[in-house]
């Protein structure tokens, strides 16, 4: 049964992956009552909008946006949009394809070469200053979607959209700081070089941070200048919908921002070999990044790719192990151990290993995952493909031969058709096996012992990856030795992740890709320099 308020579905049944009525939800029920509290009280939308994205109702379709129209796809198709907190659908998106690539292509470029080219650099700031404004005033309804549509915790998908407000704002105030150079050159002669938008930028964003890989990937791009077309994941693409239209509301022109929905291998691979781009920036696998590497070189157009990681926590005999514990254990947990840069190994000093094993263990057995409402430090994975898996990788874990040290808890409730992952602690002596080389994307840690410094340096380097990295140790010449010696875009020493670091340049050697975002050089990424020379006489 369906019950429509105001335009905004509410259901009061559960339906299965074929949205046939399967039974009567107590959840549907209670959102109906509230829905009729709110309108009967006229209370404020923002209490509608959290209400009915709760568990158990029906969302409205969701469109794309297109040159400044909210739109279903050219081909009338859509695609479910499935929970990973219990494998229902609860609403669709378009399932947009190569014509609706080629419109949002159009409409960018159109702005760009347009209204969007009226905005200085100091208009471009304060319009995005005023999305972050927007998006912390719709914190709480942005928040309640990114957790519904990726079974993050509440509390994690809060954070999240704070992570993306202060992107936006980090980048509102750094587009009119933006300098150019003045070069000494011949004498009768003036060299100035200018910074210039590249153009049509294109943003692959995948389902792990969506509202957050927005601001990292689009904020930088639109403080330049230039016009943006995403492909967000096709589970994951609600709350950058919504926030793309956040941007229409506070006044970015109809095209500078469009949105297509669809599946990586029809809207994805339209967008990065499409000839009307001029950069892309994409965040996930490394087999897609090397197809949309590809792509884009056959249109001499420019990538950044950001393709995820096997980074090593070291911790040698010196370091505080309470904290190193702590910070390792909620690292790879946390948002499911889906973060491009978590920590997935520890490397550990053979001094310190029973003592340091059972703080970790004592750590890994106290966590929790659960539904977004329960908010434990994780939710279930994203979907049907990586819960298996994740869950592949322990089975394989175990089969070759590692000790499981400790695992998690699922918690009791959870939705029988979710995707929980029970967190697993395994140890092992041989790092070249597939669970110390290999991205799992899942809560799933690894240890192995080392002797020596050398020997730290050896297997911390011995991956194909080279995101991050991090170094427990007391001793100052160490930390140093093994910051240089670690092969990787970011080393932290004593600490993992650093709250966000939005200011901090971010980005892979080796095979996590090439390219930096975050901080200030995401500005030099995303857009060109010109030289001009005048001869003055
Ligand atoms: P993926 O396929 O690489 O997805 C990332 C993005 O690329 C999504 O938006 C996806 O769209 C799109 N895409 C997929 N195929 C494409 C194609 N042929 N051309 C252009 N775009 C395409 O990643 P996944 O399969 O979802 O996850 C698999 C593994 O990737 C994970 O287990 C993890 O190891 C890694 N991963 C890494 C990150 C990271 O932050 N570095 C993020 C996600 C995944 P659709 O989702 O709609 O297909
Ligand atoms: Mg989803």
């Amino acid at each position: 049964m369906v019950i429509r308020l105001n335009g905004i579905v509410v259901s009061s049944s559960v339906k299965d992956n074929a949205g046939n009525i399967t039974a009567f939800s107590k959840r549907g029920l209670q959102q109906i009552c509230y829905a009729f509290c709110y309108f009967s009280t006229g209370s404020h939308r923002s209490h509608l909008s959290q209400s009915f994205t709760q568990q158990g109702s029906r969302m409205d379709p969701y469109k794309m946006l297109i040159g400044g129209e909210h739109r279903a796809a050219f081909s009338q198709q859509t695609l479910d949009v499935i929970s990973p907190v219990d494998g229902m659908v609860f609403t669709t998106i378009p399932r947009g394809q190569e014509q609706d690539v080629d419109q949002a292509v159009a409409a960018a470029r159109t702005a760009f070469n347009g209204q969007w080219k009226g905005f200085d650099a100091l208009s471009r700031g304060r319009l995005l200053l005023k999305l972050s404004r927007a998006i912390l005033d719709h914190q709480e309804e942005l928040a309640q979607l990114e957790s519904r549509d990726t079974g993050k915790p509440l509390s994690t998908a809060r954070v999240d959209i704070k992570v993306l407000a202060r992107y936006v704002e980090f980048y509102g105030t750094a587009a009119d700081k933006v300098l150019g150079e003045v070069i000494p050159y011949l004498n009768d002669y003036a060299v100035q070089v200018i910074r210039e938008p590249l153009g049509v930028t294109a943003h692959i964003i995948p389902w792990n941070y969506p509202a957050q890989i927005f601001g990292r990937s689009v904020a930088p791009a639109l403080a330049m200048g230039n016009a943006t077309v995403i492909k967000p994941a096709e589970d994951a693409s609600l709350s950058i919908l919504r926030i793309a239209g956040l941007a229409l509301e506070v006044g970015f022109p109809a095209g500078v921002i469009n949105v297509v929905t669809g599946l990586g291998e029809e809207a994805g691979a339209a967008l990065s070999a499409h000839p009307g781009i001029n950069f892309l920036s994409f965040t996930g696998s490394g087999e897609v990044g090397v197809l949309v590497q590809q792509a884009t070189a056959l249109n001499a157009v420019k990538c950044v790719l950001e393709l995820g990681g096997k980074s090593a926590h070291v911790v040698f005999d010196d370091a505080d192990t309470d904290r190193a514990a702590a910070t390792i254990v909620k690292g790879i947990v946390h948002n499911a151990g889906q973060t491009c840069s978590a920590g997935s190994r520890v490397l550990l000093h053979e001094s310190i290993f029973d003592v340091f094993m059972d703080k970790l263990k004592h750590e890994f057995s106290a966590t929790c995952v659960g539904t977004p409402e329960m908010d434990l430090i994780s939710g279930p994975v994203i979907n049907k493909k990586q819960f298996d898996r994740v869950r592949g990788y322990i089975e394989r874990g175990r089969e070759l031969g590692l000790t499981v040290a400790a695992q998690g808890k699922i918690a009791q409730g959870v939705p029988a058709g979710g995707y929980y992952v029970t967190p697993t602690l395994f140890v092992g002596d041989d790092h070249r096996c597939e669970l110390m080389q290999e991205e799992i994307f899942g809560p799933v840690l690894v240890v192995v012992p080392f002797a020596d410094e050398a020997d730290a340096i050896r297997l911390a380097n011995d991956t194909d990856y080279g995101l991050v990295g991090a170094v427990w140790t007391e001793n100052g010449g160490r930390q140093l030795r093994m910051a240089k010696a670690i092969e990787a875009g970011q080393v932290f020493v004593n600490g993992f992740g650093a709250g966000g670091g939005v200011e901090l340049p971010f980005g892979g050697v080796k095979r996590s890709g090439h390219g930096r975002e975050k901080g200030l050089v995401a500005l030099e990424e995303m857009s060109t320099t010109k030289t001009i020379v005048i001869y003055h006489g």
